[in-house]
């Protein structure tokens, strides 16, 4: 860099230090971005500059962009991307002037320099003038999709291998931590996270004025629920010729809440609450273990809590979630038994109502009541006394 060049950035420091320091607060944000993206585009040419004589090479660095990177405190991406603006205004001086001019935004520039480097030998069908008429135009991410979309007319093909490279990244990795949650981490690619964004924005939606959760824990428990039904569902591929299932193992004692019997032990898990267990013991296939001296002497035959014509009449009469106000459908719902199955309620239509995922742990884990009266069924919450009626027709959250 030059005597001149440096002498000059002094006295820009010197003046950004004035401005800095200014006693009138307010000024127009909109010169004020314009001023510091010419300076951006400014700061990408000088980047570019450096990189053509190899000063990260004379310091030993590989790439322009990791010495960039380090040399301004900036992240990879952030360097690539101003050599890559730099390298483009080069020859994109229409651009270039309408970026130090203020009249397009460093972040557009950068979306057209994109679009042209991706272009490679078809770079003579970038349009400058056009592709600027659609800078001044449209908002930073409307442009960016007008780029992908001129890159797919221009180039189908490099277009068709960028795609299959970002799809090449795709992972999801679900791993337990001490404490028994799952973490979840992962990139989906387009299709299908727009296909799981749809089905669980679905599902987290807001269940009436009293659902409490966060939108973050509607999300997550939408999850559960999506997982839950494709299991109960049947549909899911067999895996060693048996239907994917959760394992619980437990004793009979546990199921009842006794102090000093070993709790539910849920598969690859921890031990789960008795609470939960119950829920879980609502509806599932049970086998009598015999045991003598701790020792299995006889393991009787698999049944379900709720037997299959029970369960065909449970659907028929209950429709769906009887909860007051909620929309889940019979196939997105499970029995209930009023009288808990462990303290001998009875697994048939009168002890046994439908309901959705969320409020049947609404019922078990947060301490609402399922009282019977008649046909109807009344919801209590745990510290309130005011009795909510099952819905009937057109009723939603009536007291
Ligand atoms: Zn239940
Ligand atoms: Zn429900």
């Amino acid at each position: 860099m030059s005597r001149e060049g440096e002498t000059s950035l002094s006295e820009f420091e010197a003046a950004v230090r004035k401005f800095l320091a200014r006693g009138e607060r307010s000024v127009d944000p909109k010169r004020y971005r314009a001023a510091i993206d010419s300076l951006d585009g400014d700061f990408s040419v000088v980047a570019r500059d450096a990189q053509k004589i190899g000063e990260h090479l004379v310091s030993g660095n590989i790439t322009a962009a990791s010495w960039i990177a380090r040399t301004c405190g900036m992240s990879i991406t952030s360097a690539a991307d101003r050599l890559c603006v730099g390298e483009q205004l080069e020859s994109l001086t229409k651009v270039a002037a309408a970026l130090a001019s203020g009249e397009v935004g460093y972040q557009s520039v950068s979306a057209l320099c994109h679009l042209r480097e991706q272009l490679g030998e078809k770079g003579c069908l970038f349009d400058e003038e056009e592709m600027l008429g659609f800078a001044r135009e449209h908002s930073v991410s409307e442009l960016r999709k007008i780029c992908n979309y001129a890159r797919h007319v221009a180039d189908p093909d490099g277009f068709f291998s960028d795609a299959e490279e970002s799809f090449s990244r795709r992972r999801l990795h679900i791993s337990q931590m001490l404490d028994g949650l799952f973490r979840v981490d992962g990139l989906l690619d387009p299709v299908s996270g727009a296909a799981f964004k749809t089905a669980v924005d679905v599902l987290a939606k807001r269940k009436g004025l009293e659902d409490e959760r966060i939108h973050s824990q509607r999300m997550a428990d939408a999850v559960g629920e999506l997982a839950l039904h494709a299991m109960e569902q049947g549909t899911l591929p067999r895996r060693h010729s048996v239907k994917p299932h959760i394992n619980l193992t437990m004793t009979l004692e546990a199921l009842k809440g006794e102090l000093g019997v070993p709790p539910a032990d849920l598969e690859l898990s921890l031990p789960i609450s008795t609470r939960t267990a119950e829920r879980l013991a609502c509806d599932c296939t049970m086998s009598r273990v015999l045991l003598a001296d701790s020792m299995v002497i006889d393991v009787g035959r698999a049944t379900r809590t709720v037997s299959p014509p029970t369960m065909r009449a449970l659907r028929v009469r209950d429709k769906g979630c009887r909860f007051p106000g909620c929309d889940r459908q019979v196939n997105w719902s499970n029995p209930h038994h009023i009288i808990a199955w462990s303290r001998g309620g009875p697994g048939n239509l009168p002890n046994l109502v439908l309901l959705c995922y969320y409020h049947h742990r609404l019922v078990h884990e947060g301490g609402w009541q399922v009282i019977k009266s008649g046909r109807e069924f009344r919801f209590m919450p745990p510290d309130r006394v005011v009795m909510r009626r099952a819905r009937g027709p057109g009723l939603r959250w009536a007291a």
